[in-house]
């Protein structure tokens, strides 16, 4: 299935993403969870790329189990900084080989203490030629990564809107968004990527909070802003006590019922590879009716 075409046609979906654990343990606990979560019937699964090609074996291992073992359709992501076309010709092409039709298009980070804007081997590192690479080899979906808030190298939002609206139209079919805490930034990036013409299905990435400080860095460290009243409610609780992981449940539940009141149709969830926080955020605003 291409997700792509399928989602813009149904308008709506609903996705978990999951990222490669680093041992078997780890693995075991992703498929066990990832088992859980296909009760939901999502329409995709998608499992992250370590940048520069780091867990580009584990990548491809998990998605063909969830694809040929667990019967879903799992979409790898991938990066092209510091790899060079020729190696990522070769993935692509060995997942064509094994029927894997969704890729998603991405530039990926440069690994910490490098220079941010690393070129990759051969000298370009921008998402739009991965979109275009997988593009011109014909038979792929291709989602790319949106910043509700601006991608933080951006020098703008006009600037990042016009980058955004390039990689688009190199031939990516949908989106998916960077994490968001305040759904105005999702509603100004729909609004902002409207104008600029781009009609592909924008998919909100929603980070379920199970740690708030563990959730802020990251948030912090991915240009996503957590607001003050969000971390003042977990001022009682601590970090992680099971009454934080409460409050972060029903903080994810309310911004999506609001997304849901403003006509959003598409959901697509950072589990970190876990499943009860998802299980229930998912059934108690039935967005399970949205996956099939
Ligand atoms: P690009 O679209 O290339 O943009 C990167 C920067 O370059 C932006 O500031 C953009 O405005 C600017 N830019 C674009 N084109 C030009 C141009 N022509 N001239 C000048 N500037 C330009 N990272 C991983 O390593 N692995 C993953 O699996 C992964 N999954 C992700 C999934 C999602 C849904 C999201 C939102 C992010 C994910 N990331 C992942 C993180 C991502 O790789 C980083 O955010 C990275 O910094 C940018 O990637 P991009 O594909 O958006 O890059």
């Amino acid at each position: 299935m291409k997700i792509g075409p399928i989602i813009q046609k149904r308008g709506a979906s609903l996705s978990f993403e999951f990222f490669p654990p680093k041992d078997k343990a780890g693995e075991d606990k992703l498929i066990e969870h990832a088992m859980k979560l296909r009760e939901l019937k999502p329409t995709f699964v998608s499992l992250t790329y370590g940048a520069g090609g780091s867990t580009q074996n584990n990548t491809k291992d998990l998605i063909l189990h969830l694809k040929q073992k667990a019967g879903m359709v799992a979409m790898p992501h991938l990066t092209c900084i510091n790899q060079s076309m020729d190696e990522l010709k070769a993935i692509l092409e060995d997942y064509k080989r094994l029927g894997i039709k969704n890729v998603l298009a991405l530039r990926g980070d440069p690994p910490k203490g490098t220079e941010r804007t690393t070129p990759g081997k051969n000298g370009r590192c921008h998402a739009k030629d991965l979109v275009r690479l997988a593009s011109s080899m014909s038979g792929f979906s291709i989602g790319v990564a949106v910043y509700p808030e601006g991608h933080p190298e951006s020098p703008s939002l006009e600037m990042d809107t016009l980058y955004t609206k390039e990689k688009i139209d190199a031939g990516a079919d949908f989106a998916i968004t960077q994490m968001f805490f305040d759904n105005r930034y999702f509603y100004e990036l729909l609004e902002r990527t409207g104008k600029a013409g781009i009609k592909i299905p924008i998919i909100p990435g929603i980070m379920p909070i199970n740690d708030i400080v563990k959730i802020k860095n990251f948030a912090q460290s991915c240009g996503a802003t957590m607001p003050e009243s969000i971390i003042r409610r977990f001022d009682k609780t601590g970090s992680i006590a099971g009454d934080a992981v409460e409050i972060g449940t029903k903080v994810a539940i309310e911004q999506c019922a609001d997304l849901l009141g403003h006509g959003v149709r598409y959901f697509h969830f950072y589990t970190l590879n876990r499943s009860e926080q998802v299980l229930r955020i998912v059934t108690e605003l039935g967005l399970q009716n949205l996956g099939k």
